[in-house]
């Protein structure tokens, strides 16, 4: 009689994050943020597609009123970073830079101070909402 070994191995399967619905996210944060006069499209982009770290970005056009984004498709979050990828404070975060196009100069100082300030209001308005729900 043989006793064989046996290694049972479970093959990696990667499962695929829920995607939250981003038009539904963009409507509600453009309410809430006053930006309903601008047209916004949004949607989800992998990582090749956007600038290496980044989570969200937008572009606009002041004279028009439009704007596009484009998130961070979850499936190409980096596992290895300790926060959680939060969709939701992506979208409130790029749709706050809308407010500050007037001043954003894209470079340089203003633009670190304007991008800390934009995160910390993203931030807390995130904690104000889900408090709101709890
Ligand atoms: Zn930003």
């Amino acid at each position: 009689m043989s006793h064989e070994r046996k290694t049972v191995g479970c093959p990696f399967v990667p499962q695929s994050p829920a995607k939250p619905a981003l038009n539904a996210l963009c409507t509600k944060w453009q309410r809430i943020l006053r930006l309903q006069d601008w047209d916004v499209k949004i949607l989800f982009a992998r990582g090749f597609d956007l600038t290496a770290g980044k989570q969200g970005t937008i572009e606009w056009v002041s004279k028009k009123k439009s704007a596009f984004v484009k998130i961070l498709d979850p499936q190409d979050y980096e596992p290895a970073i300790r926060w959680p990828q939060d969709v939701e404070k992506t979208v409130v975060h790029e749709l706050l830079h809308l407010h500050y196009a007037p001043i954003d100069d894209t470079e340089g100082l203003r633009e670190m101070i304007l991008e800390q300030a934009v995160e910390c209001i993203a931030t807390a308005l995130i904690s104000l909402d889900r408090q709101t729900k709890e």
